[in-house]
């Protein structure tokens, strides 16, 4: 009974830590696998028999049972294969892993059943090594895995795999790896701009106050500019973990223009653009009347910023209904500015894409402007869009859903 529970614990420690998503996988699974080829000599699992209550070497018999249940029920695949990687067992997740639809037979061939010949590379590596054990192995047809292989001398030659699709958490890695690229990015070229610039007053005696001035000015935009890229990660981070405080209610959207336009009528006539509100009829959604008024800055901000100086910019808010029926309420920021090409379109909601580098960075926006918007837009249950034509401007659409007992229109979106 002693080494009954001993195995147990054995198998338990190692069923919990193939449960972590990622890290510490290895606790010395090849044991398990063995003692499944072992005890199990590769029978077909499924169709095992229930252990004996109380028969002669049923205790033996549960322990068996206990495991086996234990080892079929990890979503980490349990392959073992004989010296000539012949099939001695592999549990549900194995036969997932290899995309079997059918459980194969014992004795089949590992390269007639599946085609991972990266399998069978690392497999092969077993003739000089104990274990082999890897991280991330990148298959040809795009999938990673996270890999542990352990030789067994019974069989001789006969080896145990341990192996779990970590495609998912990857993907999350290469963008998490990416996105901090881009960060790091952001923050090196106005962090650059400060030192130069302070470095240029204390060492420059000959500057006149006038250049002082400019020097000083420079600082302070680079400052403001990280400033709002903080703001805008924090932001953009709290919406993706869920964690934006939304106080959502009621409202009439159709109010929350002139309130947008009046923040940035400075800015539009500093730009040479003339902007206005062209239609503010009432409407009913349930929405958080601060995050609106953030997307409708933010897209106004664009169409003054990118659209350039002399652009005219339309605001309109009105109910409307979707293809699909249901009923909305439509935002529109209109511009008659630089316009957006087709390939950008389709990117211009990516968090740091910006059309024009230089001249949106001389702008100081923090490229996630737009990204924002998105997210806000959905989680209203709305969509945001845009439709552009270079040269002749370009016109980004909120729809949010009308809340129920709304007015129905009769125009569309
Ligand atoms: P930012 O404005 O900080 O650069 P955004 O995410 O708000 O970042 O916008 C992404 C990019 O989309 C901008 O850099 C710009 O190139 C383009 N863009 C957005 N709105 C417009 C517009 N109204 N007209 C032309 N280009 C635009």
């Amino acid at each position: 009974m002693k080494r009954a529970l001993l195995l147990l614990a054995l198998a338990a420690s190692v069923a919990l830590a193939l449960a972590l998503p990622w890290g510490p996988l290895w606790i010395g699974p090849g044991a398990l696998a063995a003692l499944a080829v072992r005890r199990w000599g590769g029978g077909n699992p499924r169709s095992a028999a229930p252990p004996p209550a109380a028969a002669p070497g049923g205790e033996r018999a549960q322990e068996t049972h206990r495991l086996r249940q234990m080892v079929e029920s990890l979503d980490t695949a349990v392959i073992a294969v004989d010296a000539d990687h012949r099939l001695l067992y592999l549990n549900p997740a194995g036969q997932a892993l290899l995309h079997l639809s059918e459980k194969p037979i014992v004795g089949a061939r590992l390269t007639a059943l599946a085609r991972v010949p990266e399998l069978a590379r690392e497999l092969d590596r077993l003739a000089t090594a104990a274990t082999v054990r890897l991280d991330r192995l990148e298959l040809a047809d795009g999938r990673v895995w996270q890999l542990e292989l352990v030789a067994l001398d019974d069989p001789p030659g006969s080896a145990a795999v341990l192996a779990r699709d970590i495609t998912g958490l990857a993907r999350l890695e290469n963008l998490r790896r990416d996105f901090i690229a881009a960060v790091s990015h952001e923050l090196r070229t106005p962090l650059t701009s400060i030192r130069g610039y302070a470095e240029l007053l204390r060492e420059d005696a000959a500057a006149s106050p006038e250049q002082r001035r400019e020097f000083v000015e420079t600082i302070a935009a680079n400052a403001r500019r990280l400033e709002r890229l903080a703001q805008d990660l924090v932001t953009l981070s709290s919406l993706e973990t869920g964690q934006y405080p939304f106080h959502f209610q009621l409202l009439d959207p159709g109010q929350l223009l002139a309130p947008a336009v009046a923040v940035l009528a400075p800015l539009a006539a500093e730009r040479g653009c003339r902007l206005r509100v062209e239609a503010a009829a009432s409407g009913c959604v349930r929405a958080d009347a601060d995050a609106l008024h953030r997307v409708l800055l933010n897209l106004i901000e664009n169409a003054i910023l990118h659209g350039g100086a002399g652009a005219e910019i339309f605001v309109a808010g009105r109910p409307a209904a979707l293809e699909s029926g249901k009923q909305a309420y439509r935002l529109e920021v209109r511009d008659t500015g630089a316009g957006i090409g087709s390939a950008d379109q389709a990117r211009v909601f990516e968090r740091f894409y910006r059309v024009d580098r230089s001249h949106a960075r001389a702008n100081g926006g923090s490229g996630l402007g737009l990204a924002l918007v998105k997210h806000i837009v959905r989680e209203h249950g709305g969509e945001v869009s845009v439709t552009s034509q270079l040269g002749q401007g370009s016109t980004f659409v909120c729809t949010l859903p009308q809340a129920p007992g709304a007015a129905p229109s009769s125009s569309h979106v």
